[in-house]
């Protein structure tokens, strides 16, 4: 809650301000936690549809940890910053994915 919000409205938005970025985290929060709701109403379908389910309910616990993860990085300023080569991760990556953690060469070396 220390960031200077203020002074960057105009300009041309290089970076996301942590505001819009946690508003952004949030609604990506409620969202994921909708679908594990959602999962949930649908269990019991089979054992195939069961192991479909797994599998989705498992991305979405991962894409949760990493919405958590990035309301940790807001907290201490790296929030946006590559967690390989530290380097600032594009605004328009951050726009599709707010909860990036790494740019997106270091994420394809990771495979
Ligand atoms: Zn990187």
């Amino acid at each position: 809650m220390s960031w200077d919000t203020t002074r960057s409205t105009s300009s041309a938005g290089a970076r996301i301000g942590a505001h819009e970025a946690r508003q952004r985290l949030e609604h990506e929060r409620n969202s994921r936690l909708a679908q594990l709701r959602a999962l949930k109403d649908t269990e019991g379908a089979g054992q195939e549809a069961d192991d479909l389910l797994n599998a989705q309910r498992g991305a979405v616990r991962r894409a949760l940890k990493d919405i958590e993860a990035a309301f940790a990085r807001l907290e201490d300023g790296t929030y946006g910053l590559c967690h390989a080569c530290g380097r600032p991760i594009p605004a328009e990556r951050l726009e599709i994915l707010p909860y990036a953690s790494a740019c997106v060469p270091c994420r394809q070396r990771a495979g």
